[in-house]
């Protein structure tokens, strides 16, 4: 009788497995833009399109923003997210705009880079895909990060 009670139970506990209780969200879900290379290449500049969709890097100090040091927030050039805010940006001396964290956590989104021989941090914008550029450990407290943008990948707009 025991054995047919347990037997009738195991299809609730395989059951109970199956169906975990939702994980809490730490963000709303946020759409993301999808768009063909095509169509990103009729909204974009020809620069903006090398950096965002080809993972280019802009010449050092050739960029609007590795200067600019007032406020304002730093939107994605492609899609508009928030991305950057002058108030964590630093002047690194390497010519490209500098941060060392963005305006929130999870804020940019980081995947590995192998290319030119090197293994390095790139970052990306998590709502349309665009390269901004990497992330090195050799920042300024309190994080010890050093988020390295290029000036095309981004637009200012006020805070
Ligand atoms: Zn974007």
């Amino acid at each position: 009788m025991r054995g047919v009670l347990l037997l009738a139970l195991l299809p609730l506990l395989h059951c109970d497995r199956l169906a975990p209780a939702p994980a809490p969200a730490a963000q709303p879900a946020e759409a993301k833009v999808v768009k063909s290379e095509e169509e990103w290449r009729k909204l974009l500049t020809p620069a903006q399109f090398h950096i965002l969709r080809e993972h280019g890097t802009e010449p050092a100090f050739s960029g609007a923003y590795w200067d600019k040091h007032d406020r304002a927030v730093y939107v994605c050039a492609a899609c508009g997210k928030r991305l950057f805010s002058s108030e964590q940006k630093f002047d690194s001396g390497t010519g490209w705009p500098s941060f060392w964290a963005p305006i929130a956590p999870g804020a940019v989104a980081p995947s590995e880079d192998t290319s030119y021989g090197m293994v390095r941090t790139e970052v990306h914008c998590p709502r349309c895909g665009g390269h901004l550029g990497h992330v090195f450990d050799d920042g300024p407290p309190p994080t010890g990060k050093r988020y390295c943008i290029n000036s095309a990948a981004i637009a200012a707009v006020a805070p």
